[in-house]
């Protein structure tokens, strides 16, 4: 799947957004936490101990409120932090990739064996398969051997 530019444009637009709410919902948890904070068991003639089976106390809901409200930032701190390494990651390998050149494969040549210019083409530029020659050349090179009575050519042609 490939990703447009506008999406990228769009997830950096709201990870401005982030960054200048971010303070915010970090005050926001503090301040909440602080104001229950201290709270006196519940606050509630019932105090921390559960009235019915199944009905929470308000000391309950509080904890329950403030865990959420605490899993929630927790969960926006772990995921921008996973957005910046990762971001600086796919940096990285932006350049990287921009910097890699695939190395050309060797093309046919066959310049230098015997019957070349019985055979060969000095401008063939396809990709070389067997003994530096295009598959084409190759065989007519085996065949030319052939018909001279010439040894099979080596498929890794050395320099000699
Ligand atoms: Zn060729």
């Amino acid at each position: 799947m490939t990703i447009s530019a506008r999406a990228l444009h769009n997830t950096a637009h709201q990870l401005d957004v982030i960054a200048n709410d971010l303070d915010i919902v970090r005050e926001h948890y503090a301040r909440e936490r602080a104001r229950v904070d201290g709270y006196p068991g519940g606050a509630t003639d019932a105090g921390p101990t559960r009235r019915h089976s199944g009905e929470l106390t308000t000391t309950e809901v509080i904890a329950a409120q403030l865990e959420h409200l605490r899993h929630n930032l927790e969960y926006i701190e772990a995921s921008l932090n996973v957005i910046v390494v990762t971001t600086a990651h796919v940096a990285r390998a932006c350049r990287g990739a921009v910097g890699t050149r695939i190395t050309t494969p060797p093309r046919c040549d066959g310049r230098g064996l015997e019957g070349f210019d019985e055979w060969g083409i000095p401008d063939c530029d396809m990709p070389a398969t067997k003994a530096g020659l295009c598959g084409n050349h190759y065989m007519a090179c085996y065949r030319w051997r052939r018909d001279h009575g010439r040894p099979v050519l080596a498929i890794e042609r050395g320099d000699s």
